[in-house]
């Protein structure tokens, strides 16, 4: 099979033969039909990860036909369409596993990382962390909503947000699109938060109330006209960008970030401690209820599909945010 591979810490892409690998116990083989292009790939090139090794196959937005069971995967059947995202597997022996919270297992495989990925023509995959594709949903279509898409709608569902609301998205590319689409469905008055005029017209298409053009405007000035925000969900790695946002917030207010960034943020205990607001990181989601939920409301995320061998193509334009919206790699009908 054809597969991509990051050789060592550092280094490109490189597309090479492999065999097909073989499912064993509670594994899947899966004919890999779909695979998004997300901002977390890049750890396996920059290697930062624990329990990284190399070679490794990058990708875990993976949409694909199970072609062959290991001889424990019972509940599955071959030829069901199956995702899989970040979370790779449960360990079974943490504190969060042996009180079944398998969701925030501490010592998790994460796909595409602890194990070989879905930027190839095969993958395997452990069988809990599968989830049945609706008939509704393309592969291509249903491949970002495993990790962008589970987690906006899980960033926007575990805040204290509710209908009505006023939230403010920063950044608008693959996570803040699907964001604001997931937020207007869920009621909200939806800011975005972006530079430059370029966006602002599909912005408010896909449902922004309001749009702020942080290139002519202060992002936290024009919340705080508008009464504050009762959250911020940050997709833009950029932290001084998001430490300004603070200021943005309403009482009560939350900070939640959704980006990989590295450099440490600025902000003052008093400007948190005048208004009770709070800062917070999320990751992850539930696959299954973002799927359903997208089915539901009709949220797709925009693509731009590439072929296997052009995945170094996809990568380098998801990371100069030049993909409108997500990268997706199309590797087999289906
Ligand atoms: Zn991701
Ligand atoms: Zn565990």
């Amino acid at each position: 099979m054809k597969a991509i591979q990051v050789k060592k810490q550092g280094a490109d892409f490189e597309l090479v033969e492999k065999e097909i690998p073989e499912p064993r116990g509670h594994e899947v083989l899966l004919k890999v039909h779909a695979c998004g292009v997300c901002h977390g790939d890049a750890i396996v090139k920059q290697g930062y990860f624990p329990g990284l090794q190399y070679p490794r196959t990058p990708g875990h937005e993976v949409v694909g036909t199970i072609a062959k069971l290991g001889s424990e995967s019972h509940y599955w059947k071959v030829g069901q369409r199956v995702g899989v995202g970040w979370r790779g597997g449960h360990c079974y022996r943490c504190n969060s596993c042996i009180r079944g919270e398998f969701w925030a297992c501490e010592s998790p495989l994460a796909t595409g990382i602890s194990t070989d990925g879905g930027y190839a023509e095969y993958m395997v995959a452990r069988m809990e962390v599968l989830t049945a594709i609706p008939d509704e949903l393309s592969s291509v279509e249903a491949a970002p909503l495993l990790c962008a898409g589970a987690t906006t709608l899980g960033a926007l569902k575990s805040s204290t947000v509710k209908g009505g609301d006023l939230i403010a998205i920063q950044g608008f590319g693959g996570l803040g699109h699907l964001a604001l689409q997931f937020a207007v469905k869920l009621g909200l008055k939806t800011a975005v938060i972006s530079r430059g005029e370029e966006k602002e017209a599909l912005a408010r298409k896909l449902g922004a109330q309001i749009y702020i053009d942080t290139n002519k405007v202060k992002a936290s000035e024009e919340l705080m006209k508008l009464g504050g925000a009762r959250a911020i969900f940050c997709t833009g790695p950029n932290s001084k960008a998001i430490s300004e946002l603070v200021e943005g917030l309403s009482r009560n207010g939350q900070l939640i970030i959704i980006t990989f960034v590295n450099e440490p943020m600025q902000i003052s205990p008093v400007q948190l401690m005048r208004a009770v607001r709070s800062v917070s990181g999320w990751v992850g989601g539930n696959t299954a209820d973002t799927l359903k939920f997208s089915v539901l409301t009709h949220v797709v995320p925009m693509v731009e599909v590439f072929p296997l061998e052009q995945a170094s193509v996809a990568f380098d334009r998801m990371m100069t945010a030049k993909v409108h919206f997500r990268a997706v790699l199309k590797i087999s009908e289906g």
